[in-house]
């Protein structure tokens, strides 16, 4: 296999890997994008991103990707459908093979591929997928207008999930293992007002049942204390919300991780434990996991990059 060498790859298409794109496009460095896994991240399965600054009336994640990336490839950006499949970064260059064939090797790396949602783990979970399990209100939500569906989870994501699917179905359980929610208090006091939203704290999903796709939600309530019992749910369709996994795996025999697998950079900066190799957005970030920060560090990564490569 013969190599391609470029000086800077980007690998991700969320606001870091774009950001980075369009700082390091304007730097000269004639990046390389993949767009990884998920074309545009995590914010292409959101409805509307109110909290991104300079956008009054909110913009909707595709609609804000779509324009990161006009942006990035308006300044030079070549960017390409791909995932990074395995890497060799014991030396630079830094070698990265894409969808097990294409091999690149760059003088500089931005990882920011981002984080996948998590499941619960049940087996049900795979058998009813795509038949009323999903992990994306906005890519399936449109399937179960005037149904009932539950969402899991009490964050940010949860409480947004299901609040797009009550303007769809006709009601929504939110089923929480607390008793309370983890979500921002403009989130909560959404959810909580919301006539057809219905929120079950305590409870925990054991099981799915159905002839024909998802048609039962088994769940225990106080699992574990006095007052345990068993509560079963009528619902067409079942969402998981409960956070995501960092997307590390590829790198996990060279990068420092932490126990949850994000990769672990040096405070205050994008760089990890090797020279020239760089973690932006969420799958460097436990902690904030927002457009504006993983933009933010997207356009550190580049000028780290920058000054790595003219050292
Ligand atoms: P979080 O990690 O914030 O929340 C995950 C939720 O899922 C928690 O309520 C957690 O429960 C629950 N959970 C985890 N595992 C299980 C399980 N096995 N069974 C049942 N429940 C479980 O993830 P989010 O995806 O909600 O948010 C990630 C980040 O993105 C946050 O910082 C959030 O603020 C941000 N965000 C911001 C948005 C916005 O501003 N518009 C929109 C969406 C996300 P417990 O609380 O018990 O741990």
């Amino acid at each position: 296999m013969t190599a391609e060498k470029i000086r800077c790859l980007i690998i991700g298409s969320g606001p870091a890997g774009y950001t980075a794109a369009i700082y390091a496009s304007r730097a000269n460095l004639s990046p390389v994008l993949y767009e990884g896994i998920q074309p545009g991240g995590q914010l292409t399965t959101t409805t509307d991103i109110e909290n991104f600054p300079g956008y009054p009336n909110g913009i909707s994640g595709t609609e804000m990707m779509e324009e990161l990336k006009q942006q990035a490839l308006k300044f030079g950006t070549d960017v390409r459908r791909g995932i990074a499949t395995a890497a060799d970064l014991s030396k630079s260059p830094y070698k990265i093979i894409i969808d097990g064939k294409t091999e690149i090797e760059t003088e500089t790396l931005i990882i920011a591929t981002g984080a996948t949602a998590k499941y619960l783990g049940l087996p049900d979970e795979t058998r009813y997928a795509g038949q009323g399990v999903s992990a994306c209100a906005t890519c399936d939500g449109f399937f179960y207008r005037k149904k009932t569906v539950a969402v899991v989870g009490g964050g940010d994501t949860a409480c947004e999930e299901a609040i797009y699917l009550a303007g769809l179905a006709s009601k929504v359980y939110l089923i929480v293992r607390k008793d309370h929610l983890r979500a921002s208090q403009i989130m909560q006091d959404r959810v909580i007002n919301h006539p057809k939203i219905e929120i079950l704290f305590k409870h925990n999903t054991i099981g799915l049942s159905g002839e024909n796709g998802v048609e039962e939600a088994h769940l225990v309530k106080n699992a574990g204390e006095p007052g345990e019992e068993n509560v079963d749910i009528a619902i067409d369709g079942f969402f998981l919300a409960i956070g995501h996994k960092p997307n590390s795996d590829v790198f996990k025999d060279y990068l420092e991780l932490d126990e949850h697998g994000y990769i672990k950079v040096q405070p205050g900066t994008p760089k990890t434990n090797i020279p020239g190799v760089f973690a932006a957005g969420d799958v460097a970030d436990p902690v904030y996991r927002q457009a504006i920060t993983s933009a933010g560090s997207g356009c550190m990564a580049a000028i780290e990059s920058e000054k790595y490569l003219n050292c």
